[in-house]
């Protein structure tokens, strides 16, 4: 008797056992994925995407996992954002501070360096000059942007960057590939953030995101493809220096192969943990020492769907 309740009591234990250790490693083992495209909108604040201004953005946002609050890095400017973006580094690590870069390309490992040095081809689209300093050639197989040492002028407009990756991406389809559209920001320095200007920016960002997705999904690789779409920083009257939620909170959504539908993310992800998501949904290991992590929340497979929902509930935006 006393047997056999030891024996029944251990059956349910080591069931218990199992299902939680299935469900932890159906998050932790998401399959990688072929190609991950990153789309950085300069200076997008989430609520300035709503269904009918950025409906594209709002798909994904129902089709995939996303942060309710993200935030970038201190100074909020665009190129100490990206570099944390890029690297995985919080500012302090990186120590690029300032807009201004020299005339040498960024030397530290990023996702791109890390990708090419793997073995998997890099595509970088990009439309304002200084982040020329994170497009060094030997870490990326295809370069389109205002390129600091060449005097060719490149038009950056968003449907121009949308042409140049569907051009791009017909020729090959590209493991790694980051594209940063900068209108929002032109228009929120010059009329202010949120102001009808900036809005309508936001509109015509989102169309160019749009174009990416239909020509991604026009070639056939859409089960083997991560798209994350997120921003530098946000803006507040006509500026984003000071230190404000307005500023600080940035977009941050995810759609994958796997990825739970319509999520949000409530715990605190920073600007910095891209780089080592990107890398781990393309099954490449991070640097040990990054401060950023991965949110493994995005590669959940549908063993991880459960305690994915648990842990989460949906964005208050929408
Ligand atoms: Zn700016």
């Amino acid at each position: 008797m006393l047997f056999s309740r030891l024996k029944r009591g251990s059956i349910l234990v080591a069931i218990l056992v199992a299902t939680g250790a299935t469900l932890l490693s159906g998050i932790a083992r998401g399959a990688p994925v072929e190609h991950v495209i990153i789309i950085s909108i300069d200076g997008l604040r989430p609520d300035a995407i709503s269904a009918t201004r950025m409906p594209n953005l709002q798909r994904l946002i129902q089709r995939g996992v996303h942060a309710s609050n993200a935030q970038t890095v201190r100074p909020s400017l665009t190129i100490p954002a990206h570099v944390s973006m890029l690297t995985g580094l919080d500012s302090n690590r990186h120590k690029v501070t300032r807009e201004t870069v020299g005339r040498g390309y960024y030397g530290q490992p990023t996702v791109h360096s890390i990708a090419k040095a793997a073995g998997l081809t890099t595509a970088m689209f990009f439309s304002k000059e200084k982040l020329d300093f994170l497009a060094n050639p030997d870490n990326l197989d295809f370069i389109y942007g205002p390129q600091r040492h060449r005097k060719i002028s490149v038009d950056t407009s968003a449907n121009a960057i949308a042409d140049a990756f569907d051009t791009a991406w017909s020729s090959n389809k590209y493991a790694l590939t980051f594209i940063h559209l900068r209108e929002l920001d032109g228009a929120g320095h010059w009329w202010g953030w949120m102001s009808k200007a900036y809005l309508s920016a936001a509109t015509k960002a989102d169309r160019a995101v749009g174009r990416i997705l239909a020509t991604v999904a026009d070639s056939g690789v859409e089960e083997k493809i991560a798209v994350l779409v997120t921003a530098d920083h946000g803006g507040h009257g006509r500026s984003h220096r000071e230190i404000r939620p307005e500023i600080m909170t940035i977009p941050w959504v995810v759609v994958g192969p796997g990825t739970p539908a319509g999520i949000a993310i409530e715990k605190n992800i920073h600007i910095y943990d891209t780089a080592p998501t990107v890398l781990a949904l393309l099954g490449l290991s991070a640097p040990t020492n990054l401060d950023g992590h991965v949110i493994e929340e995005v590669r959940a497979d549908t063993k991880g769907r459960l305690s994915t929902f648990i842990l989460m509930r949906r964005w208050p935006f929408l």
